[in-house]
Order: structure tokens, then C-alpha cells, then sequence
């Protein structure tokens, strides 16, 4: 026995028009039909409709991570500040945490995500190598105080997450839990009816090597990524971009150095306009279309080494690996009131085009991660964004690259020891000595996944769900007065009993006109109207996103729609 919700007893305020502040399809959208009521910006209510979606949603996350053996928790997101300011993050998140302070001065978070708490509650529960590996989630609300929340539900600053974290001693556990995960968002997403791209992506704030993203192509989206029409290579462009970054104004403007010559010490100094002695930041040496040498290393891995073949000594020193040795503030930083302490993301040593590039970045508060224009930052705050062009060669083939814009719906992280090392987590090992723990952290936008469904699958009309997300499988419409109105609850009865989700318009005084457009707007997959024929016991069916109609008896709908 399914659900019959009578439309008549739902809370639901329909809008003729787009509310004032909405720039975003989904945010229009979801307004109007009723699934959503804005309280703040960034700060959603779920109103019944939504709320049902945002369950199914929850519900296909959940059956596919039960499947792969992860399990399920719940942690506060209320959380202490210590944890986080042990992995630095409590610095790095900057503005965009939401911090408070309890009765007695003690300081708090509300949790952008929970690394830090996964890996203390493993180091608590866990002993041995035997109880590994270990993969554990949540579906939880997480809180980001976004620089610009827009969008609807696309970029809350309370927002609904599933989150995983996967535990393993060897590299190759990880490698596979990591590609459990993959597989699982691959069924997620095709469940959900999203069309989506798997890309290449920068570990960021994360920390850690490989890192992939699911995008949802979409207008709305925020993110930009490219895709070679003749390989298998795709990549947000956060991966493949070279971020300029603000340089100090004491050292001026920092350009693009496009040379032929190898550069030295000297032309870098000069084109940087600062001593040769300089300690330069977030450096980024490009020869020949390779990257030999960054500040900081990037992501992925670079030949420091290299750089002494072509640099003098003082750049050189900045940059040898042993500058880096025990460094992981320096690895992982970006650009802070001290100077370097905080550069998390350089580039992807895959860019294939130019010939030097140089940034540099000594400004206070200011990084040079998910560094995209307009997004995180007014253009103006910066030098520039040299960005990946369509056409531009693809890294893999040299076919020329095709840019979209998409949306983020899902992130996957090979996090490595970075956290383990952090809160020394270990566990016994085979040979009675304790071995670190190596991690993955997983990321889904339950809703914002909503607003991905809506901006993908809406037209003219309005929402138009994907049959296992829909608030329900029928909206029945009783089109009329008594006569239909009695039809229309007696056949949504019989297919509530026969396992049918069914929402029913019989609101009365309300014009069939109204009910139509209603039904559109709201958007569930089937549409099955008690009209004129209704005497007749005939009821017309609609095709949601065809529009293709066949009238039917009770029986005959009752057969198609079970
Ligand atoms: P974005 O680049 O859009 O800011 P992110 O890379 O900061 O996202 P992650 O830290 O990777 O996000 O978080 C995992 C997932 O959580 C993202 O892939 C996205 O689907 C979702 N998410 C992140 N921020 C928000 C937000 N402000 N509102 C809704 N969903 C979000
Ligand atoms: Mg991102
Ligand atoms: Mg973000
Ligand atoms: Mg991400």
C-alpha cells in the first residue's frame, strides 16, 4: 500500500512567477512548484514535495553504499575546534567555516566535512589490521559559509552531504576501495537520471593524490570542465588551469612568461620584478611545455629536481625536495598572513601547451585553489585566470578540447596518510607492528543533486523527474467537478493499494486549467486526468515528458501504471 497524498491536504503554495531573486532554472523552479522556501541566503526549507525528493535521493545513496558493504553513522555537526585546528584546516577554511563559542568561551565548528572526526573515531574503534579495511558514510547536513550563495539549492550554506571514508593499510586497499566507491557513483548517478562526466580534478583543501569529480553538465553549473571528443580525457579546468594568484603589490603585476630560452634565476627575477635572492611563493616553472619546478608541489608529482638544470642556486634553494621534508604545511598551505604557508593547489603537470609560465602569490589571505572567477572571488581582486581554451590540445591526443560548463555532484579523494599521520593513526599489523593507516573521503551533493535533476530534466512546463526520484509515480487530476472528483480519488485508491505512490488534485474550486498547469510545473512522471469521459469510467494518461496521451479505463491504468 502506497501513499495517496491528497493535493487537496498538502502544503503546497504553487507561484505563477519566478520569485524576484532567482537566477538559476532550479532555483526558479523549485520555488514556484513548491519544494522549496528560501529562509536565508544559502538556507533552505524542504517543504513536503522536496523533502520526498531529497528522500529518494538519500534512499539510492544509500542502497548503493549499503551494497558495497560501506556503514552507515551519523556524527555531530556540531564539532570542537581541536581536531580541526591539528589538521591546519581550522586556518585554511578561512571565512568558510562557521565557527562558535559555547557558555564557557570554548570554541566550535559546524562541520564543511569530516575528516578529521572519521579518522579519531577509527583510531578509537579500530585495533588491529583484522578489522580492516573499513568504509563507513553519512547523509548529513554540513555547513560552508559560501562567499556567494546562490544558485537554489545548488550552493547552500547548509546543505545536505553524503560523506564516506574508507580505511586500509596497504595502497592497493585503498586503490580499491576508492574504486568501489567509483562504481557505486557510477550507479548512483545513472539511477538518479543525471548526465554526467567523470573528470579528472585537484585534491585541493582535501589533501592527498587522486582525485576525480562527477560534473552534471548543466548551464547553471559552476564549474568548467574539458573533454576530448576523440580520447577518454577530461578534466575540470581547476585541474588543467595554471591559477594566477595575487601577487604582493610591492613586487607588482606577475605575466605570463612565454619564452623561448630556458629561463634562468636572472629572467625570472627580473620578469617578477624582485631580487634574484627573493624568496619566491607559489612558484610554478614551466620548460618546453613541462612543468620542472613549483613553490610548492602541486598535487601531482614534479621533478624538483630538474630545476637545478635549469635555475640558479636561489631559486633552487626555495624549491629542493628536502625543503619540503617534513613540510607538510608547505605542501598543502595556501598563500597567508605569514606568506607561504598555505599554497594548496600549483597545476596538473599533464598541461600539455606553452612554453614557461609563471605565478606568483605572496598576497595575505588569498589562495589559489578552486580558484574560479566570479565564483570565489570578484574578478578584480586578482591578476588574471589563464584558463584552458576550446580547442586548445588535449594533454593525451592533441585532439582539440571541447569546454562545458557543468555542475559538481559528486568528489571522490585518494587522501593517502595525510590524516593518519595527523592523528597518528595506526593499527596492529600482521608482524605485531602497528602500521599507518592509509585513506579515502567521498563526496555526494544529496541536494544539490536536486537542483542538478531539476536543471537537467526541466522544460517549458516545468520540473520533470526521473521516475525513481519523483515525489510520486502518478498525479492524478481530477478535471471537473463531483463526478471526476470521485473517479479520481476511487482510482487513486486502487493504485495506492497496488503499490502506486499517487499525488491526487482534488482540491475543489480549483480549474482543471489550474490543476494542468499545476501538474506540469510539479513535474512527476505520469499525469492521469478523470476529464469528460469520466461517466464513461474512461481517464486520460499523460506522458509527463513525451506529452504522448491514450485514454484508458480504470483497470487499463491500473494495469500500465503497476
Ligand atoms: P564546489 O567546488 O562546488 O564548491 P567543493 O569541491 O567545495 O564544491 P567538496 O568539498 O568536494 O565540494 O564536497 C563534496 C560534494 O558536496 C561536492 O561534490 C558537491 O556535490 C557538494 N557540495 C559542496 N559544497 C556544496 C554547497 N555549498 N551546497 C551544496 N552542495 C555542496
Ligand atoms: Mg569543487
Ligand atoms: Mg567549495
Ligand atoms: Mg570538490
Amino acid at each position: 500500500m502506497a501513499q495517496v497524498q491528497r493535493m487537496s491536504r498538502l502544503m503546497v503554495k504553487t507561484l505563477r512567477d519566478d520569485p524576484a531573486d532567482a537566477e538559476t532554472l532550479n532555483h526558479k523552479l523549485l520555488v514556484r512548484a513548491g519544494y522549496v522556501r528560501r529562509n536565508a541566503a544559502g538556507i533552505w526549507t524542504w517543504l513536503p514535495l522536496g523533502k520526498k525528493v531529497l528522500d529518494n535521493i538519500s534512499r539510492v545513496v544509500r542502497e548503493e553504499m549499503d551494497a558495497i558493504g560501506a556503514q552507515e553513522v551519523l556524527l555531530p555537526a556540531l564539532l570542537p575546534k581541536e581536531p580541526y585546528e591539528a589538521s591546519a584546516r581550522w586556518e585554511e577554511y578561512g571565512d568558510l567555516l562557521f565557527r562558535l563559542k559555547d557558555r564557557k568561551g570554548a570554541e566550535y565548528l559546524l562541520g564543511p566535512t569530516h575528516e578529521e572526526i572519521f579518522t579519531l573515531i577509527v583510531k578509537d574503534q579500530v585495533a588491529s589490521y583484522k578489522d580492516l579495511p573499513v568504509m563507513l558514510y553519512q547523509i548529513q547536513t554540513k555547513y560552508r559559509d559560501e562567499a556567494r550563495p546562490r544558485a537554489g539549492v545548488l550552493r547552500g550554506r547548509e546543505f545536505q552531504m553524503k560523506d564516506s571514508y574508507s580505511f586500509d593499510i596497504t595502497d592497493e586497499g585503498l586503490a580499491e576501495s576508492y574504486r568501489l566507491h567509483r562504481e557505486a557513483y557510477q550507479k548512483i548517478f545513472a539511477r538518479l537520471g543525471l548526465d554526467y562526466r567523470i573528470v579528472s580534478a585537484v585534491s585541493g583543501a582535501m589533501g592527498g593524490s587522486a582525485s576525480e569529480e562527477f560534473l552534471a553538465p548543466a548551464p547553471a553549473g559552476e564549474d568548467t570542465f574539458v573533454d576530448c571528443p576523440a580520447c577518454d580525457y577530461a578534466a575540470n579546468t581547476e585541474a588543467v588551469t595554471f591559477k594566477l594568484t595575487p601577487v604582493s603589490e610591492e613586487h607588482g603585476p606577475v605575466e605570463e612568461l612565454a619564452t623561448p630560452d630556458t629561463p634562468t634565476i636572472e629572467t625570472l627575477a627580473e620578469h617578477l620584478g624582485v631580487p634574484a635572492s627573493a624568496t619566491l611563493k607559489n612558484l610554478l616553472v614551466k620548460v618546453d611545455g613541462e612543468i620542472v619546478a613549483v613553490g610548492v608541489p602541486g598535487d601531482r608529482e614534479v621533478d624538483l629536481g630538474k630545476l637545478g638544470e635549469h635555475l640558479a642556486p636561489a631559486v633552487v634553494e626555495l624549491v629542493t625536495a628536502e625543503d619540503f621534508e617534513g613540510r607538510e604545511d608547505l605542501v598543502r598551505g595556501y598563500v597567508g598572513p605569514q606568506g607561504l604557508e598555505k599554497v594548496r593547489y600549483i597545476a596538473d603537470p599533464r598541461v600539455a601547451p606553452g612554453t614557461a609560465w609563471i605565478t606568483g602569490a605572496n598576497k595575505a589571505d588569498t589562495h589559489a585553489k578552486n580558484v574560479v572567477a566570479g565564483r570565489d572571488f570578484e574578478v578584480d581582486d586578482y591578476l588574471d585566470v589563464v584558463v584552458v581554451e576550446e580547442g586548445d590540445p588535449c594533454p593525451k591526443c592533441g585532439t582539440g578540447l571541447k569546454l562545458d560548463r557543468a555542475i559538481e555532484i559528486g568528489h571522490i579523494f585518494q587522501l593517502g596518510r595525510k590524516y593518519a599521520d595527523t592523528f597518528g593513526l595506526d593499527v596492529l599489523g600482521q608482524h605485531g607492528k602497528p602500521v599507518r593507516v592509509t585513506m579515502g573521503s567521498y563526496g555526494i551533493g544529496v541536494s544539490r543533486a536536486v537542483a542538478a535533476l531539476a536543471e537537467q530534466s526541466a522544460d517549458d512546463q516545468g520540473l520533470c523527474w526521473p521516475k525513481e526520484i519523483a515525489p510520486a509515480d502518478v498525479h492524478v487530476v481530477a478535471a471537473g467537478k463531483a463526478l471526476q472528483t470521485e473517479l479520481a480519488l476511487d482510482v487513486s485508491e486502487k493504485l495506492g493499494a497496488a503499490g502506486v505512490r499517487v499525488l491526487v488534485d482534488d482540491r475543489a474550486g480549483v480549474s482543471p486549467g489550474v490543476k494542468f498547469t499545476d501538474a506540469e510545473l510539479i513535474g512527476v512522471p505520469k499525469i492521469l486526468v478523470a476529464g469528460r469521459r469520466s461517466a464513461e469510467g474512461v481517464l486520460e494518461l499523460k506522458d509527463r515528458r513525451t506529452g504522448e496521451r491514450e485514454e484508458l479505463t480504470v483497470e487499463e491504468a491500473i494495469a500500465r501504471l503497476t
